[in-house]
């Protein structure tokens, strides 16, 4: 028997999110974000499935184009970090891939280019992270508008703190890459990530950049995805394999942080951190065990959790559990182990298989 515990990824989910991204930048066309495996739902099927929604995916590094195309996947699809070698240049070409570009060191290579290779330049508008300096823009556009191999085709800035609403910087770098764009009329731009989704305006501009919340993730501080309307889309799913009753008093687990109160039943679930399960998830995280919400009691073991049976007094080896999903959203997951759900999306370890429903019709 394979192991159980596996993540089911709903298709029709994240194709629904991605309309409400749609809906919610009604003037913009988006770009699917699908970095990182389809931030953890298995790069792929994710992409199949958004390819049927917009003509245009965004990855970050060149394998992850390459895989795309591998798969016979056709879409526009936008390389986030643009290219680091001389003979990425070639592949990026050869797989007509859109380049992001923020330094002049990036175009070592390109000299020998046969064909154009269409690209977007990263303007630093605040985040300091990559990108060209407003100032800056003007000249290095008209060092690649000189360039044989190149046409620049777009500007795209990425926000900072664009997931607090309150965060003064944003409309900064807002008025920043306005002034740009007025700048470069005649270019395509793209400033939203999923957050700038949620703001009073959506920016305007040409391409949003929807990522987290097509997968049902919030973008935002303090809420969660379904508070925003968005569906899960990955349930991470395994099962108990051991109930034992506890005395008073008896502590469970590495370290033994956590000791029965009184007398209770707890589950032992074959999922760890080894599964990408988040090892700072404390005693008292939500753990959904046929249906009943649970709480995670002890620490977490690489193939292993506890759970406080309480709520859910007929469970047994065998009983399904849910870690995230309909009944526990990742983000509650998040915020208890203090992270973010792009970071437990992500962290899902290959050895959970993705079992994908849904896509088509
Ligand atoms: C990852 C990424 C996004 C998507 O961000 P979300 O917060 O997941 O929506 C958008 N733009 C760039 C440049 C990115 O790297």
């Amino acid at each position: 028997m394979p192991r159980y515990t596996r993540a089911r990824i709903d298709l029709d989910a994240l194709r629904r999110n991605f309309r409400q991204a749609r809906q919610r930048a009604p003037h913009s066309a988006s770009m699917a974000i699908v970095k990182a495996d389809g931030y953890g739902h298995g790069l792929e099927p994710v992409a199949r499935a958004l390819a049927r929604e917009t003509s245009c995916l965004a990855v970050a590094t060149l394998d992850e184009a390459q895989h795309l195309r591998d798969a016979g996947i056709e879409s526009a699809i936008v390389l986030l970090e643009g290219v680091h070698e001389a003979a990425d240049w070639l592949v990026a070409a050869d797989l007509a891939l859109q380049p992001v570009l923020h330094s002049r060191h990036q175009l070592e290579g390109s000299d020998g280019l046969n064909q154009r290779v269409a690209v977007w330049i990263k303007c630093n508008t605040g985040m300091n992270r990559l990108g060209v300096a407003p100032q800056d823009v003007a000249g290095f556009r008209q060092h690649l508008d000189a360039h044989p191999g190149l046409r620049v085709v777009g500007l795209l800035s990425h926000y900072a703190c664009a997931d607090d609403l309150s965060h003064p910087m944003t409309r900064r770098q807002r008025e920043c890459f306005q002034h740009l764009h007025g700048e470069h009329p005649d270019v395509q731009v793209s400033l939203a990530n999923s957050a700038a989704h949620f703001h009073e305006p959506v920016p305007d501009c040409d391409w949003t950049r929807p990522g987290i919340m097509l997968y049902g993730g919030t973008p935002l501080i303090g809420t969660s995805g379904p508070a925003l309307g968005l569906e899960p889309v990955m349930s991470l799913e395994s099962r108990l394999i051991a109930v034992r009753d506890l005395e008073a008093g008896e502590p469970v687990g590495y370290g033994a942080t956590w000791t029965a109160p009184g007398p209770c039943r707890m589950g032992i679930v074959e999922i760890g951190y080894g599964d990408g399960y988040p090892r700072h998830a404390p005693s008292g995280t939500p753990v959904a065990v046929g249906g009943y919400r649970c709480a995670l009691i002890g620490r977490v073991s690489m193939d292993m959790i506890a759970v406080d049976l309480t709520p859910c007094p007929d469970a047994a080896p065998g009983t399904p559990v849910e870690l995230w999903g309909a009944q526990v959203g990742v983000d509650e997951v998040a915020g208890m182990a203090g992270t973010i759900s792009y970071e437990l999306l992500t962290g899902v370890a290959p050895r959970v298989p993705r079992i994908h429903q849904g896509g088509h019709g």
